[in-house]
């Protein structure tokens, strides 16, 4: 027998863009069944969204919550904000195929217990067997494939170490995985020179992956690292996204003019798009060259000072009595928050009609930056309801129907009768992000009623928002 939920009377924003209307959406176990004017007669359960949006769940392309969805699988700061589906595997770094108790910088971003997976099919298995509250789908990072396959990463790979990199791409591929990402920006993978990227590329082009990449440098050189990716893009056939798209350091700011031209000229030859997350802030492990002695540093973490995490780089450095370098040299290894970017350029990146929202979260930090928990609402309620920045229904598509073309979801990511039962249900009118840099982890306001294929995964009103089945899957490359 089948278990039907009908959703009445919501304003059904479908995730592909198009005006917002009313209407009601009957689930019937995993799927919609129909979006239309529903008998109420004929449903089990009904949940009244009067007043409220009926939209796709959303998808957090930018995630590195690979080994989190394992660990604590209720995943409560993405779920409560509406997300249903994270990809995972960004910025280079991804837990397969590397095997190791002591990951090398940056993979060290997913923590060190989890590497434990000579195939993305043994990831995929584990995210079944756990069934966490959201699905996850996976990119392979350049810089683990390295980790398997180099003794040394200050140089570019050989012929050889090419090879065996790209077969176990190319297994990778073979079990789902959505494509390659790099992340070239960090030191173990900026030795990497073209023909490596390329050959890789390739591999992910020929079984119809994509390539997101966190390029070669944000500051000065933007352009040029620009370059570089739509050319390793372009001349293997595969579609580029650029990862978390922003121009660093004051001296850079005001240049998205340019990046977002650069784009535009590039998109009349290949396909092209990026993400973002809507903050000044960017976040990452802890860096001597990113200390400039100008921009505001937030320690996120720090392995010989946890006390410090919270504080304020500059407040650290007086009280220690030196240099912010030096005060950085003594919290490492650790993680920060960066305040590198300018509003108007992250307001030009959200507005652009390639953008896709994606959190780039860091749920191993002990004080994690604040889109963590707050990057979707934020974009919903701070950047389109108060500022006006994006209609309503463009912001949902950046975090929906968008991505899964992108990303080659199937099904997910629009809402209509035969696809996948991932929906959110949000309060137009309240939907707001409480998390702040002082208090990074704080539930969003306004996302009622989250369903994961077709199951009830998380409710604003519930006394223990955890108590729900957790219904999430693993998600192969085009599957429905
Ligand atoms: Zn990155």
């Amino acid at each position: 027998m089948s278990k039907t939920t009908l959703l009445q009377n919501g304003l059904i924003i479908d995730g592909t863009g198009k005006a917002a209307y009313c209407a009601d959406l009957l689930i019937e176990d995993e799927t919609i069944a129909r979006i239309d004017a529903v008998d109420p007669a004929t449903a089990e359960r009904i949940v009244d969204c009067n007043g409220l949006v009926v939209a796709p769940g959303f998808i957090d392309v930018h995630t590195h919550d690979d080994a989190i969805v394992l660990d604590r699988p209720a995943m409560l700061p993405k779920i409560s904000q509406g997300v249903t589906t994270v990809i995972i595997g960004n910025c280079g770094i991804s837990l397969a195929p590397v095997i190791t108790r002591t990951p090398i910088e940056p993979l060290g971003l997913l923590g060190t217990q989890r590497f434990c997976y000579a195939r993305l099919a043994e990831y995929a298995e584990a995210v079944d067997a756990t069934r966490p509250a959201i699905n996850v789908a996976a990119l392979i990072g350049h810089t683990s494939l390295r980790a398997a396959t180099m003794p040394d990463f200050a140089r570019a790979a050989t012929a050889n170490e090419r090879e065996r990199m790209t077969q176990q791409l190319r297994l990778a591929m073979d079990d789902g995985a959505l494509g390659l990402s790099t992340g070239i920006f960090y030191e173990n993978a900026y030795a990497a020179d073209e023909p490596e990227l390329l050959e890789l590329a390739s591999v992910a082009a020929q079984a119809g992956g994509v390539y997101a990449t966190h390029i070669r440098t944000e500051l000065e050189g933007i352009l040029e690292a620009m370059r570089e990716a739509a050319r390793i893009a372009r001349n293997s056939a595969l579609p580029l996204i650029f990862s978390h798209h922003k121009c660093c350091g004051p001296d850079n700011w005001g240049r998205t003019l340019e990046t977002l031209a650069l784009i535009d000229c590039l998109a009349t030859h290949q396909p092209i798009s990026q993400d973002v997350y809507p903050y000044t802030a960017g976040s990452t492990v802890l860096r001597e060259d990113l200390v400039d002695g100008v921009i505001d540093i937030i320690i996120t973490g720090s392995e010989p000072y946890p006390e410090m995490a919270g504080k304020h780089l500059s407040d650290i450095a007086a009280q220690w009595g030196v240099s912010q370098q030096e005060a950085c040299r003594r919290l490492l290894p650790g993680g920060a928050c960066y305040f590198q970017m300018n509003e108007e350029d992250v307001q030009r990146v959200l507005a652009h009609p390639r953008t896709m929202i994606g959190s780039d979260g860091l749920p191993h930090d002990a004080r994690p930056h604040p889109r963590l928990w707050g990057t979707f609402p934020r974009v919903l309620g701070h950047y389109s309801r108060e500022l006006g920045l994006l209609r309503l229904e463009s912001a949902v598509f950046k975090m929906t129907g968008l991505p899964a073309a992108q990303f080659r979801l199937g099904k997910r990511g629009t809402l209509a009768a035969g696809h996948p039962a991932d929906i959110t249900v949000f309060d137009p009118q309240r939907i707001r992000d409480r998390a702040t840099f002082a208090e990074p982890e704080q539930l969003s306001e306004g996302v009622r009623h989250v369903f994961v294929n077709g199951a009830l995964s998380y409710e604003e009103d519930a006394a223990t928002p955890t108590d729900y089945p957790r219904n999430g899957r693993f998600l192969r490359r085009g599957e429905d």
